[in-house]
């Protein structure tokens, strides 16, 4: 296994962001992944595992080790003529295992469709997009403990799933490499379309019958024409959550702002789109030096080149303090910040 020093990491986060790792190693599979955690030499610094780079925001050169996941592999492991168990690799791309799943017509992630990143972090924030989550399908997942190098195997209830959020981005934030994951999918599965732009596309399509394959590809099209590619200009996506408040705040809102986006949750709450509040801040596609929010949505935090990983903090900062100062609310960050 071939570790680097010294290296930059610009390629290897979608912000662009040009900060040095002191030592690199990418791993392709448990025995590489050891080997790093068990060496004498990088036993005790810090460690930092990395998958697409599409949900950190770096605002240091990392005094450490980066180790790149790219263990593989996509198998079915078990099925029925209901229910299939797909096992994949955590260093798989994203993207790829839904490709793989839509062309068998194995239904419960087509609505994660073009999520960049890799399998191994999906877990990390329970991925979410158009009223689909990891959670509803993530059967279990397996790792390794980082200090002890002890294996085990997480249950779905185990991982402490939420709102953008897991146990891996808590208590064992930093502590746990997953190595493989295994999703429940469904042969006959029923689709999700409650999300207005999807269905509004679908009814589009005026189809008999709708299968995972339209549902992805409608949901990649939105895709396409509304976020920004990281390829053209460096992002990481939402860089914060939709806040939830209670319904007595959503209605002072909608008393002052009857155009306010919020949907009702299940405990009583409201999520309240959070690009649309950093927008009524007046932040909508506004440049601060080399960093801004994107002109079709604020939630998104962009590098139009050469800002640092320190500016786009102050700017997510500012808009936050303009959120507070207006609404009241605080939002909280979703990416990951070292
Ligand atoms: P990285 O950025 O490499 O890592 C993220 C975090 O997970 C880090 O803390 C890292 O240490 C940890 N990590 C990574 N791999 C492992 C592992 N194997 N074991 C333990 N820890 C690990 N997210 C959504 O939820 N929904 C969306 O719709 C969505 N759309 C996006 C659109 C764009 C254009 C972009 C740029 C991002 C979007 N994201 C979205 C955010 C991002 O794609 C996801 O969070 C994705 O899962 C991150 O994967 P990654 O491999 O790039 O993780
Ligand atoms: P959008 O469709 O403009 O909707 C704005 C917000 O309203 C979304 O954040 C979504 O919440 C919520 N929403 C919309 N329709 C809803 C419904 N029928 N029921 C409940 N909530 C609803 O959002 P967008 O920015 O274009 O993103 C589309 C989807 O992709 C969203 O699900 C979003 O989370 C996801 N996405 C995520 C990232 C990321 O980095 N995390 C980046 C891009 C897109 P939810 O976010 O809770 O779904």
């Amino acid at each position: 296994m071939i570790i680097k020093e010294n290296i930059s990491l610009k390629e290897f986060n979608t912000f662009g962001l040009e900060v040095k790792a002191k030592y690199a190693a990418q791993v392709f599979n448990n025995r590489e992944l050891k080997e790093i955690l068990s060496s004498t030499k990088f036993k005790n610094i810090p460690k930092l595992i990395l998958g697409g780079g599409s949900n950190i925001l770096l605002t240091n050169d990392y005094d450490g080790i980066v180790i790149k996941i790219s263990i593989g592999g996509i198998k079915i492991i078990k099925e029925d003529k209901d229910i299939v168990f797909i096992e994949a690799g955590a260093g798989v791309t994203w993207n790829a295992l839904v490709t793989y799943c839509v062309e068998k017509n194995f239904g419960g992630i087509e609505n994660l469709s073009l999520i960049p990143g890799t399998v191994g972090a999906a877990p990390i924030q329970n991925i979410g997009a158009y009223g689909q989550e990891l959670k509803d399908t993530l059967f279990s997942l397996k790792g390794f403990y980082i200090d002890s190098i002890i294996e085990e195997t997480f249950q779905n209830n185990e991982c402490k799933f939420g709102y953008r959020d897991s146990i891996f981005k808590n208590e064992l934030k930093g502590k746990f490499v997953i190595t493989s994951i295994v999703l429940k999918l469904n042969k006959n599965p029923n689709l999700n379309i409650s999300y207005g732009s999807v269905k509004n596309e679908i009814d589009k399509l005026n189809l008999k019958k709708i299968t995972v394959r339209e549902v992805s590809n409608v949901i990649s099209e939105i895709r396409r024409n509304k976020l920004p590619d990281p390829a053209v200009i460096g992002n990481a996506g939402s860089f914060f959550k939709n806040p939830e408040v209670l319904e007595q705040k959503f209605l002072e809102i909608k008393n002052n702002y009857p155009d306010v986006i919020a949907y009702k949750q299940e405990n009583g709450n409201y999520k309240i789109a959070a690009g649309w509040i950093i927008e009524k801040c007046g932040w909508k596609g506004k440049r601060v030096g080399n960093t801004g929010t994107h002109e079709k949505q604020s939630l998104v935090l962009v590098n139009y080149g050469g800002a640092d990983g320190k500016e786009i903090l102050s700017l997510a900062k500012e808009i936050n303090r303009s959120v507070k100062e207006k609404f009241d609310i605080e939002l909280t960050e979703e990416v990951n910040i070292y």
